[in-house]
């Protein structure tokens, strides 16, 4: 999952920042509304955190920006204390979620989780695929009840794929949202990633759509358990 920090404050956008990446995110950064703005519109992000006081574009003109042009990923807006006409002008902007400054970077950590997986159709906070469960407070992973020891980078192409179960994700999709903007970026290395992770799970329940992707079969469809060497 990559995310998209917008915060002025050199303090705050730094904590955050290491509080998401330390959370497995993939984050790319902005200082002020216009870089943020022209990130959100050309990078594809799974969720922002957005503060609304900022200098060159105030954060609800970008957010009301991003939504007129038709960009529909969460925004968790960052809002101050006594500013309680910050949150209405941001839900009206199509903000999805807010954090009232100061706040500890956890509520931050546990509203995005909750807009990923809102965005994806999931209710929990743990995601299943056959045997196979993806507990996303955690991040972790079990087949069959036991825990599987995944790198980061596995885990955040496994998290990814199984917030859009069911649906074929092609490489460069995996490419775009597993690294952040200034990444060296291979589509080839994805396959290699993708073989490292079905060894690790020992069943198979990523399947390789050829010229097209992978795809994480869906819940109700049943993983298909042959056993991998
Ligand atoms: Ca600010």
């Amino acid at each position: 999952m990559r995310l998209l920090v917008v915060e002025d404050d050199a303090d705050l956008n730094r904590l955050l920042v290491g509080a998401l990446k330390d959370a497995g995110y993939v984050v790319d950064s902005a200082r002020d509304g216009e870089e943020g703005h022209f990130l959100g519109e050309t990078e594809p992000y799974d969720a922002v955190v957005l503060d609304i006081g900022l200098p060159q574009m105030d954060g609800v003109t970008v957010l009301e920006k991003w939504r007129k042009s038709g960009k529909t990923m969460p925004v968790l807006i960052l809002t101050a204390r006594d500013r309680w006409s910050d949150k209405v002008a941001g839900f009206d902007a199509g903000a999805d979620d807010y954090v009232t400054k100061p706040f500890y970077t956890e509520e931050v950590l546990a509203r995005l989780r909750a807009l990923l997986r809102r965005a994806s159709g999931h209710a929990t906070s743990e995601l299943d695929c056959g045997p196979v469960r993806i507990d996303t407070r955690a991040a972790k992973v079990t087949v069959n009840g036991n825990p599987v020891k995944l790198t980061s980078l596995e885990y955040r192409l496994l998290a990814y794929l199984a917030h859009h179960q069911g649906r074929v994700v092609s490489r460069s999709e995996l490419v775009e949202h597993l690294y952040d903007q200034d990444f060296d970026r291979d589509s080839n290395t994805i396959e290699v990633f993708i073989g490292r992770i079905r060894k690790k799970l020992g069943i198979n329940v990523i399947h390789t759509m050829r010229g097209l992707g992978y795809r994480l079969a869906a819940p109700g469809e049943g993983a298909q358990t042959d056993a991998l060497r």
